[in-house]
């Protein structure tokens, strides 16, 4: 838990979010400004402020995001449509939330480049 994060207080329950799935090791959350009509954030509990901090001992944790990643896709009917999961690291990057998160997007079609 870090004192000033936001996604730290929305996972201890200090700030509200519909949460829609939640186990040991993290959190999905709808976006509040959802870029496609399902949009979710898939949250560790871990404060770990970019993908730069990550570190051999995450290994397992990123793995489970990618599996909970599909799983919140079937389970919300836009796996079979496709979907697209985001990681945005540092400005450049487009981050503005500095605790690691991954898009999850579903319900439209994506283009290529994102931009
Ligand atoms: P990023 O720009 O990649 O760091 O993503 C941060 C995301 O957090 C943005 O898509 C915001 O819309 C979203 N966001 C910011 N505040 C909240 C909040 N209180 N509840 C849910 N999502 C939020
Ligand atoms: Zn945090």
């Amino acid at each position: 838990m870090s004192a000033d994060c936001l996604f730290c207080k929305i996972i201890a329950g200090e700030i509200p979010a519909n949460i829609i799935y939640e186990d040991s090791l993290l959190v999905v959350f709808e976006d509040i400004d959802p870029q496609a009509p399902q949009h979710f954030l898939i949250v560790p509990k871990k404060h770990i402020a970019t993908t730069l901090d990550l570190t051999a001992e995450d290994n397992e944790l990123v793995g489970h995001v990618y599996q909970i990643a599909g799983k919140v896709a079937r389970d919300s009917g836009f796996s079979a449509d496709g979907f697209r999961v985001v990681n945005n690291c540092n400005d450049g990057g487009g981050q503005t939330v500095w605790h690691i998160h991954f898009h999850l997007l579903g319900g439209r079609n994506m283009t290529w480049p994102p931009g």
